[in-house]
């Protein structure tokens, strides 16, 4: 069977207790290959080697460094189908979201953050005090931990500004979807990547993650995951004053209008409520429509759902996978029936697939209000709630019924409208007339329970460096 090791140094490593993971494949629940189920004694090695990078990589030239995260994208461009098949395999997600978006993306994020090293400049101040400019610094070693969702995705998202910056890193990718990063490695070798600049350490989050948290040499700790998680985090990090970055849950609204066009948006509603079966922290999981189109709205979009194509991971034209993991599936089915017992009306869905793996179906629930657990909690899966409002002012105070603050997205045809709900709507990223456009520039983040700090662009190079201020008597 497959082993998949840390990568150390530039070498691939052998947990330190001799302890392994198994891996499952989502749509058999059959195990597939071993992770290495790290711990504290693998991060100290990681660390150590980190420290022993970082004088020659932060000298650099940024034009070197960036030439790096060049050839890095050029060889992931190449094994392109590999890499997604991989993390097909691991999480469940249909070939064709792994192919045509998840694993381009990380070829974006390595070529973007490139870029960002040969663009990235900083302040200077002057006309008052002298002349003062600032220096950005790169912090030293930092820690990225990342979730099972998009996992090559978000890996790159945070390990190509932390190296673009100067910084080497400690990575942990999760331990449900290891291969990408594993295979990412090899790339490593392929290239000639200088050792010990990346290191990845594979394992659990109370064991490998908490000891990249908890160590007094890692001086920055970039998480995306769930809020509980990042609130357990920020509870260790704090008060070792140590910076951190944290990208969380996410329960957003999606508000519909009767004067938007939104017969012809019906797919991007689908998606923006099932891509990756839900599995996507930016999901529009409670959909808010105009009570004027709601009995319409509720047959087209039941109607849509239900033409979605379930079905294996591998087959490119399958829209609909298996949740990524047994806890994903109890979670997920616990989820729904706790939505029927507050009252909740199944229009679509509802219930497991029979059949082998994770798979459940994509559920839309009516009848419920703001206060309910169904609409407060994270669920993170295929369940989509109903709920109409009579004005602006109720949609607005609906889609803000929430601790969560990470997206929202308005469909309507009124200019003034989408601007004011966009400027009243408590969240990070507000979408009009669409869903999950991305322009990596952006800040990328949420507020409340959905997180702290921002990503993206030159948000995520001032994350990772120091800025200090250098004063000069003129
Ligand atoms: P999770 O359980 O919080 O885990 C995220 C990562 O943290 C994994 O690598 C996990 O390792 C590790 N981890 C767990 N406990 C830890 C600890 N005590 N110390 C350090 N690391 C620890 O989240 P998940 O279930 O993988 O991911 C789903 C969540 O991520 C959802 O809430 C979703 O909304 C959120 N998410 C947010 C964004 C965003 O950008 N805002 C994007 C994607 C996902 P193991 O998996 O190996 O245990």
């Amino acid at each position: 069977m497959q082993r998949y090791r840390h990568w150390i140094n530039g070498h691939a490593i052998e947990p330190a207790n001799g302890q392994w993971l198994d891996v499952f494949d989502p749509a058999t629940g059959a195990v597939t290959a071993q992770v290495a189920d790290g711990d504290a004694a693998d991060i100290d090695a990681a660390v150590a080697a980190a420290q022993a990078a970082f004088p020659a990589w932060s000298s650099l030239p940024n034009s070197e460094r960036a030439r790096w995260l060049e050839k890095l994208a050029d060889a992931l461009e190449a094994r392109m189908d590999a890499f997604a098949e991989a993390e097909t395999r691991d999480s469940g997600k249909p070939i064709a979201l792994a192919r045509v978006i998840e694993i381009p993306r990380a070829v974006s994020n390595l070529r973007f953050f490139a870029h960002a090293a040969t663009q990235f400049s900083s302040e200077s101040h002057h006309g008052e005090a002298g002349l003062n400019y600032t220096l950005r610094l790169p912090l030293g070693v930092v820690g990225c931990i990342s979730p099972w969702n998009l996992p090559l995705y978000l890996f790159t998202w945070k390990i190509a500004p932390a190296l673009a910056a100067g910084n080497t890193v400690v990575a942990k990718p999760s331990e449900v979807t290891p291969h990408s990063a594993t295979l990412l490695a090899k790339l490593l070798i392929k290239i000639g990547f200088p050792p010990g600049v990346l290191n990845i350490v594979h394992g659990r989050g109370p064991g490998a993650g908490e000891a990249i948290v908890r160590h007094p040499d890692i001086k920055a700790i970039s998480f995306t995951g769930s809020s509980a998680v990042g609130r357990r985090i920020a509870g260790i990090v704090a008060p070792m004053l140590k910076k951190f970055s944290l990208e969380l849950g996410g329960k957003n609204a999606t508000l519909v209008f009767a004067d938007s066009d939104w017969h012809q948006n019906l797919d991007v509603l689908t998606r923006s409520a099932f891509q990756n079966s839900g599995q996507i922290c930016l999901c529009g999981s409670r959909l808010l429509v105009e009570r004027s189109i709601y009995d319409e709205f509720r047959s087209a979009f039941v109607e849509r759902v239900q033409a979605l194509r379930i079905g294996e991971p591998m087959d490119g034209t399958t829209q609909i996978g298996p949740l990524v993991s047994q806890a994903q599936y109890d979670k997920v089915l616990a989820a729904i029936t706790r939505a029927k017992d507050e009252g909740g009306r199944v229009l679509c869905g509802g219930n497991a697939i029979d059949r082998p793996g994770w798979f459940v179906q994509p559920t839309v629930i009516e009848g419920l209000g703001p206060e309910c657990a169904t609409n407060r909690e994270e669920i993170f899966g295929p369940v989509v709630t109903l709920q109409a409002f009579d004005d602006d002012a109720e949609a607005l105070a609906l889609a803000n019924a929430s601790d969560y603050g990470l997206s929202a997205s308005v469909f309507t045809r009124d200019l003034v409208r989408a601007h004011r709900l966009a400027a009243g709507l408590r969240v990070g990223m507000v979408w009009i007339n669409t869903w999950l456009m991305r322009d990596l520039r952006t800040p990328f983040g949420g507020n409340g329970q959905s997180g702290h700090g921002r990503e993206g662009g030159m948000e995520a190079m001032r994350f990772f460096t120091e800025p200090r201020n250098v004063g000069i008597q003129l």
